[in-house]
């Protein structure tokens, strides 16, 4: 095969940003330049998504705060699906609710069930800007829902709820990972009590 016709092959694998950095918890910025320096962010985005055993990566994941997610991932009909896109946008989410496991690159050993619909449609540009608009369903619906949460500055630990996000916080924390600074202290304990 032709050098640099597999997605990564001449990518360099950045390191992950985890749970805690600030950098996940903002919203990205468009993409203006559709220049070199995106292809080779592209290129390593893909490297890092495949090194780290990953099915979609944001370019967040990496502290780049740039509209842009990679994916290589299967749908419930094992249907490859395989790409990136640049200033997503998703246009579409809807069908049914579905509630299947999830996990994420940057909380890394934890998996929760989490809602998401079952049908999506994202419309973005290639590293080239040519525009694209890519749809998926299943387990495919849910990455293109979980990397546009990532550009919002979201993870999927924020649509958790009750007992589910108890759960998972309770696991990162044991796996050393910590919410970001900037999200919400615990109350302090006081006599005062919610109506
Ligand atoms: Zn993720």
């Amino acid at each position: 095969m032709r050098k640099g016709s597999i997605p990564g092959g001449s990518g360099r694998v950045r390191p992950l940003r985890l749970l805690g950095d600030q950098g996940l918890a903002t919203p990205c910025e468009e993409v203006t330049e559709f220049d070199e320096g995106l292809a080779e962010l592209v290129e390593d985005m893909f490297a890092t998504m495949y090194a780290a055993g990953g099915v979609g990566l944001a370019a967040n994941q990496i502290g780049v705060p740039l509209r842009v997610f990679v994916y290589d991932c299967p749908d419930d009909e094992d249907r490859r699906h395989l790409g990136h896109l640049v200033n997503p946008r998703l246009v579409t989410a809807d069908g049914v609710t579905v509630r299947g496991p999830e996990g994420c690159l940057s909380v890394p050993g934890i998996e929760a069930g989490t809602e998401r619909f079952d049908h999506a449609e994202v419309e973005g540009f290639t590293k080239d800007g040519s525009p694209v608009r890519v749809s998926g369903t299943g387990f495919f619906a849910r990455c293109l829902q979980h990397e546009c949460d990532h550009l919002e500055g979201g993870l999927y630990l924020d649509r958790l709820t009750g007992v589910r996000k108890r759960r998972a916080l309770r696991a990162a924390r044991r796996g050393g990972l910590t919410p970001a600074a900037g999200a919400p202290a615990p109350a302090p304990a006081s006599g005062h009590r919610a109506g």
